[in-house]
């Protein structure tokens, strides 16, 4: 790397200052001459750090570390600007790995688009069951969900399952219904009609039982999954994940591949809720190493606005006949709460609409009582009704949000929620303020896993064009500094790890990103080009950018 003739410079001082260097500690690696937001207590700026098996030891000024410490590795950052490795609070890490190895439906801007596209990808691969990701019917022209009789006859004996870029609902081919067979009372209050008609689109718990059957992979398709996701991850500064939902078998995977030594990355494993889980839960307790963190239990309340499964107090504003759904009944809620409360696991639940929402603050508060340190958390927490903020810090309740979402929907969900309720939408200033922190992720793959896009659109409430001109509802606008920890500490301490993570303190992980510009202080339109130059894990550098 670049900076690596530096270190000839600094090997040469270290030799002049051979006299107090038998007083000094040799240690793995320092980096000096930089600019630090070591995101501590304080939000100090510092120009250098030593660290020694893998871990910060000391931070401060160039010239107090270099009197105290040594190195065989110094780097002289020439000015760069460090962050603490980046943490996305929510997203789907293994999800993205798989679906890198499906049909990416993405941007598709019709229903023949996405057709060509499943074509070229089936021809290309033999997997049994032809899965895709991505399609958005708000973006095609028709904005009609797309219907399955292509499919069928282009695919008649090959299951086909195409996922809506949300999740939350599926386009599936007469092979697939064949192959999965499911009961029609299991599927019959989710599926899609169109003008009366099911034509293979089902939305939530039908979804989700299609996703199952087709999800299914060898250890070594989840293994490429995973493996696929961490490079990626790392190029774009993350040191940490926190994925939201994984089952046993993915699980099993992830140990065995932090054993060999290939996974590095942090991950936060909030689990799914079922039987082999709860299983694992009564096994292992809270289970923790330097790679995997598992104290969390991931539930849905309900759906997504997109395919209208949010569940609102009042009806769709486009849809008066449709408020949305909670996807189970108050006792399988209560349940898993219970067995979590019992094993001292968190709660992280799916909430969209503002009925979701009170839903969910209502059944935590019946555990919680009062304020407390058990961080459940709302996941997404979109829409809350006027009444119900104060919940959030009546019982500690930590909202886990997705900058990015804000952006990406604004263009349609007005229309959904009307012109009152979208106030309350998105609120992500107005949630950070009522146990003054909050934790920011991507939700990706339903968003792009670049963590500084959801910085951009957290501060400038503008999606990537830089539209709308002067940002969308900026009252829930976050600061930079507010915008920053919530993807590093906060993050972190979402997770209850901000003891060993999420700022670049003394007996941390060293984990941190050099970038290119100052994301706290560049020009607003400059913040969605920043490049990450290089990403350490533990000390270790595990991604360099090459021009
Ligand atoms: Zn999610």
């Amino acid at each position: 790397m670049r900076m690596k003739k530096y270190t000839l410079a600094l090997s040469l001082i270290l030799i002049i200052n051979l006299g107090c260097m038998k007083m000094k500690e040799k240690v793995d690696l320092i980096i000096y001459n930089a600019k630090i937001y070591t995101v501590d207590s304080s939000f100090s700026i510092a120009e250098s750090f030593a660290i020694n098996d893998g871990k910060f030891i000391a931070v401060g000024t160039t010239k107090e570390v270099s009197e105290k410490y040594y190195s065989e590795q110094a780097i002289d950052m020439q000015g760069q600007v460090i962050y603490p490795g980046f943490i996305d609070g929510h997203c789907h890490f293994y999800g993205y790995g798989s679906y890198k190895n499906s049909v990416d439906l993405k941007n598709v801007k019709s229903e023949e688009e996405l057709l060509q596209r499943v074509v070229e990808y089936s021809e290309n691969n033999e997997s049994v069951w032809i899965r895709g990701r991505g399609w958005d019917q708000n973006i095609w022209e028709s904005k009609e969900f797309p219907g399955n009789e292509k499919l069928n006859e282009l695919f008649p004996d090959r299951p086909v399952l195409l996922i809506r870029v949300d999740g939350h609902a599926v386009l599936v081919n007469q092979a697939a219904m064949d192959l999965v067979n499911p009961d029609a009372d299991q599927i019959e209050d989710y599926l899609v009609l169109q003008d009366g008609e099911f034509r293979g689109v089902l939305i939530d718990n039908g979804a989700d039982i299609f996703k199952d059957s087709a999800a299914r992979l060898s250890s070594e398709e989840i293994t490429k999954a995973l493996l696929i996701a961490q490079k990626d991850c790392f190029e774009v500064g993350l040191t940490s994940v926190s994925d939201a939902g994984l089952d046993q078998e993915v699980v099993q995977v992830i140990v065995d591949l932090n054993k060999a030594d290939t996974l590095h990355m942090r991950i936060y494993a909030m689990l799914n809720p079922n039987e082999e889980n709860k299983q694992f839960v009564m096994e292992n307790g809270i289970y923790q190493t330097d790679q995997l963190h598992i104290c969390s239990i991931k539930l849905y309340a309900d759906g997504a606005l997109g395919s209208r499964g949010g569940c609102l107090l009042d009806p769709y504003a486009d849809d008066k006949n449709n408020s949305g759904l909670i996807l189970h009944d108050k006792d399988y809620y209560t349940d898993y709460c219970e067995f979590a409360y019992d094993h001292s696991y968190q709660v992280c639940t799916h909430a969209i609409g503002d009925s979701a929402n009170r839903f969910v603050l209502d059944l935590y508060a019946d555990f919680l009582g009062t304020k407390n340190d058990l961080r459940w958390r709302i996941e997404h927490a979109q829409t809350v009704h006027e009444n119900d903020f104060h919940k959030f810090a009546d019982y500690s309740i930590i909202p886990s949000v997705q900058p990015t979402h804000a952006t990406s929907d604004m263009g349609w969900v007005g229309k959904r929620l009307g012109e009152d309720r979208i106030k309350n939408a998105y609120a992500y200033k107005r949630l950070m303020q009522q146990n003054g922190w909050i934790s920011s992720g991507s939700d990706f793959p339903v968003e792009s896993i670049n963590p500084v896009f959801g910085f951009y659109s957290a501060i400038a409430r503008k999606d990537q064009q830089g539209n709308p001109e002067h940002g969308f509802q900026m009252d829930n606008a976050l600061t930079r500094e507010e915008a920053l920890k919530a993807m590093t500490i906060w993050a972190a301490k979402a997770n209850f790890e901000e003891e060993i993570k999420g700022s670049i303190e003394k007996g941390k992980w060293a984990d941190f990103v050099v970038v290119d510009r100052d994301i706290m202080t560049a020009d607003e339109s400059r913040i969605v080009n920043t490049q990450v130059l290089n990403t350490y894990l533990s000390g270790r550098e595990v991604y360099t950018f090459e021009k």
